[in-house]
């Protein structure tokens, strides 16, 4: 079996090729936006910002899976770039669809909660209505859809609040910026669940191990849409102070700085964001035998994690 790894150097991404799971599962191939592997040496050159060369390389390779770990993620810079987070997020993701339907391969993907408005106050079914606030999220939508109407054999996991303990993430930027004030004001009128890279890279190998065991028909009710994010619940602000409190505990912070509540209005971006964010994640436990844990065991991991990398 030959797996396809796309976005190699994305927080994901680097979870995956760190983690070995797809690598004791088949052949690896992983791919990057110039063929640069931010874990050193090379990899195909996959540019989703151009489509239309994505048939060419899965020609070539013919991978039996698609990992799908590459987006435009840049939430706010979208509202002034939706037509290249649209092209990246949603025509590429199209396009690898009909390769893979046509091809009778597997397509693995990952979407967002920013594909919802955040209005309700109970967590998100996986068929509940979505309405993007916003062009991060319309993009992210448009290439839901596009896999589903591709008719491909497709996993698209839907996760939140993703950060490790490397990449571009909240828990980096707090931890930066927490060693050189005293104080932070930090929304916390968003409701959503931290979810580490690790959790959504062994939930993925759960599910892909569940595919390749079932037949045709068990197949046919595994794929679709999943909602694979941590268990629990937060505010970025209770997500901020979680983050301090681990941080002072394992001597990676002499102090805490205080982390003062404050509302949306009160910090103002370019791109709104949903309220509320959670989402259902009981099905994937069901459907693929994986429990999600609590946002805090990927707190403390992530945190031991960034400990052990200092020394
Ligand atoms: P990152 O932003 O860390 O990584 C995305 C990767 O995609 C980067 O390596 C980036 O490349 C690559 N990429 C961007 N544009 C292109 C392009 N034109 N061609 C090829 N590669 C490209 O994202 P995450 O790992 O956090 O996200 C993984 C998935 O989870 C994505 O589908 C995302 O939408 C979803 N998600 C993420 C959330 C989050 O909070 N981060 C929340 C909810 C869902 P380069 O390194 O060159 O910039």
């Amino acid at each position: 079996m030959r797996i396809l790894l796309l976005g190699a150097n994305g927080q994901l991404g680097r979870s995956f090729i760190e983690d070995g799971g797809l690598a004791a599962r088949g052949e690896l191939v992983v791919a990057s936006r110039d063929g640069v592997l931010a874990a050193g040496g090379r990899g195909e050159i996959a540019d989703m910002s151009v489509p239309e060369s994505l048939p060419a390389l899965l020609d070539r390779l013919r991978p039996d899976v698609i990992v799908n770990a590459a987006a435009y993620t840049s939430v706010d810079r979208a509202e002034q770039e939706e037509a290249l987070a649209t092209r990246v997020n949603g025509e590429a993701v199209g396009v690898l669809g009909q390769w893979a339907a046509a091809q009778g391969a597997l397509v693995i993907h990952y979407s967002t909660d920013y594909v919802f408005d955040g209005r309700q106050a109970q967590p998100y079914a996986v068929d509940a209505p979505t309405g993007p606030l916003g062009a991060y999220g319309r993009s992210k939508l448009v290439g839901e859809q596009a896999l589903h109407g591709s008719g491909a054999d497709h996993l698209t996991f839907r996760t939140a609040w993703v950060y490790a303990a490397h990449g571009h993430n909240f828990l980096r930027t707090m931890l930066r910026l927490g060693a050189e004030r005293d104080e932070l004001r930090v929304v916390a009128d968003q409701h959503g669940a931290p979810t580490d890279t690790m959790l959504i890279v062994r939930g993925t190998l759960a599910a892909l191990d569940r595919w390749l065991q079932s037949d045709g028909m068990q197949r046919h009710a595994l794929a679709g849409t999943h909602h694979l994010v941590a268990s629990g619940a937060t505010t970025w602000h209770g997500f901020a102070s979680a983050i301090f409190g681990e941080a002072v505990a394992l001597d990676l912070l002499a102090r805490s700085p205080r982390v003062v509540a404050i509302t949306s209005a009160e910090f103002p971006t370019p791109a709104v964001r949903p309220a509320w964010s959670l989402l259902d994640n009981a099905g994937f436990r069901q459907r693929f035998g994986f429990a999600p844990a609590d946002w805090q065991h990927g707190l403390h991991d992530v945190m031991r994690r960034l400990v052990t990398s200092n020394h």
